[in-house]
């Protein structure tokens, strides 16, 4: 499945209120992005079609389409052009720091 943007999903928990779309229940850190009418149903990938669930209903709708979604807990700060990267652990947070550094900074990056 084709990457969501971050922007999609805070789209999708601004519209819905942060709520799960089919029970209402407020969504915790973890929850699932699904498609309203499924692909397999010729349901599209377009921004309409998606919607925001608990596991619980995902775990009921035993759908294999959407895929889980879990918030960044980690976060870390470019200290050269102040863009903030998320991740969920620190060592992951590093390595896409120096990852970002390397591609976006690449004079700070000493050469021994
Ligand atoms: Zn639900
Ligand atoms: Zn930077």
């Amino acid at each position: 499945m084709r990457k969501v943007s971050e922007k999609i999903i805070k789209k999708l928990q601004i519209t819905q209120h942060n709520k799960c779309n089919l029970c209402k229940i407020k969504l915790d850190k973890r929850f699932y992005l699904d498609y309203k009418v499924p692909l397999s149903k010729k349901g599209s990938k377009d921004y309409d079609n998606l919607q925001l669930i608990c596991p619980k209903c995902y775990d009921k709708s035993q759908k294999v389409e959407g895929y889980e979604y879990k918030t960044p807990t980690k976060q870390i700060v470019c200290t050269y052009c102040g863009r903030v990267i998320l991740g969920f652990s620190k060592k992951q947070v590093d390595y896409m720091l120096m990852q970002h550094i390397v591609a976006k900074h690449p004079e700070r990056v000493k050469i021994e």
